[in-house]
This record gives C-alpha cells, structure tokens and sequence, in this order.
C-alpha cells in the first residue's frame, strides 16, 4: 500500500532536484529507522521542494520532509527530532487502518492536501484526489502524537542525537510568529497541545545526561542538506 503511495506522490510532488541533498537526508533518516522498533522496513525518504514546514509518512517506510521544514531547524539534532517522529508513526502503525478503510471507499479528502501542501502548486490540484491517500498522518490523535513523541526521543537517544532537539523544534515552529502559514500545515498534521509539550517535557526531565556532538556523518550530512538548499535557493 504504501509503495503504491509512494510512487504516486514521487511522479506528482516537487522533489528537490539535488541528488546530493535527497542522499544527505536518507542517510539521516537511516541512522534513525535502524533504531526504530521497525528496522527490517526499507525507509525511504524524499526532500519535497516546498517553502511550508512539513513532515509525513506513509506505511512501508516512506517519508517526505519539506525544505521549508529543513531551513526552519537550528541543527542536525533538530532535523533528526522530525524524522524519528515520522519514523515513529510508521513504526506504530499510527492510521493504517483508517488509510485502508479510505483507499477502499474511495473516500479522500482534498481539503486535507492543502493542509500539507499549502494549495499553491498547480500540479496538486489536478492531482489532489489520487494522492490524497497519502494523507493518512493527517490529524494524529492526541494519543498517537503522544506516543510518537515518546518513540522518538528513544530514537533520538540511541542514535546518539540529543532528544531535547523534539522540544526546541517544536517551540521554534509554534513560535515562529513571522510566518505563521508557513508553519501551519506541520501544526494541523501533527497537533501541538499544552499537553504534548509536557509529556515531552516530563519525559526529557527523567531522561539522563545527552551527548554533546552529533554523530560525525550526520553532522556531514545536515551541512550538506543546509549547503544545497542554499544554493537552490541562491540559483532562484
Ligand atoms: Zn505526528
């Protein structure tokens, strides 16, 4: 189902046209998924060429982060805190059922495909209604964002990230009064409450002491995501 997916969101989203870029993140995420409490799924993952911070996942494995999301992060740790997240939900199996019931009445909803893609591109409103199945991670409940969360610091502490990066994004992203609609879409998919940050708080708290640097190749790996998006972004 997922590969399915996949393939319909590769051939219809703006992939960032970099390949250096697209290897940088995959060797990112796959530092986190060989952590995760799904190892054996073949992770794939894919920089989406769209300015809105924006994070999601499709079963199988299949992750898609914007550079809007990318350019938005402080550091390395920051940019993984998003991955173990969506590695998390996939790893959870958050919302399969719910996809498969939708694939099998045929009921997708386009409103929701704006919420992820800011209903700008022209290619996504001739294509909204094929790939909205790919917005399964739509509206996590409270209990699956949750345990996401409590999934990925676990993910984050063993891949030898420091998991107060899920807190520090988080509060940047809901802080980022400059450009609030650029944020949004992260906030409507993966609802931010009071009590989300405190779990997380609650849960850093009985956490013992981080490291201080990065993983090496994944430091390598964030300079050059944050190197090519500039320049992308300098060619414009
Ligand atoms: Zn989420």
């Amino acid at each position: 189902m997922g590969a399915e997916i996949d393939v319909q969101v590769r051939a219809q989203a703006p992939l960032v046209p970099d390949t250096a870029a697209q290897r940088a993140l995959q060797t990112l995420g796959a530092r986190l998924a060989r952590v995760s409490d799904r190892p054996e799924l073949p992770y794939r993952f894919a920089l989406l060429d769209l300015p809105q911070a924006n994070a999601f996942a499709v079963p199988g494995g299949f992750v898609y982060v914007t550079r809007g999301l990318i350019q938005r992060t402080a550091t390395v740790d920051e940019l993984a805190a998003a991955l173990a997240h969506e590695i998390a939900h996939v790893a959870a199996r958050h919302g399969v059922e719910r996809l498969e019931r939708e694939l099998r009445t045929g009921l997708v909803v386009q409103g929701l495909y704006r919420l992820f893609f800011g209903g700008e591109p022209d290619w996504l409103a001739h294509r909204a209604l094929e790939i909205g199945a790919a917005l399964w991670t739509a509206r996590h409940s409270r209990q699956d964002e949750q345990e996401a969360d409590r999934l990925a610091l676990a993910y984050l502490a063993r891949a030898g990230f420091d998991p107060r990066a899920l807190a520090r994004l988080l509060r940047r992203l809901a802080a980022d009064g400059d450009e609030p609609a650029a944020v949004e879409a992260w906030f409507a998919t993966h609802p931010l409450t009071r009590d989300r940050l405190a779990a997380i708080d609650a849960a850093l708290a009985q956490r013992s002491p981080q490291p201080t640097a990065p993983p090496p190749d994944a430091a390598a790996a964030y300079a050059t995501l944050r190197r090519r998006l500039a320049a992308q972004a300098a060619a414009r």
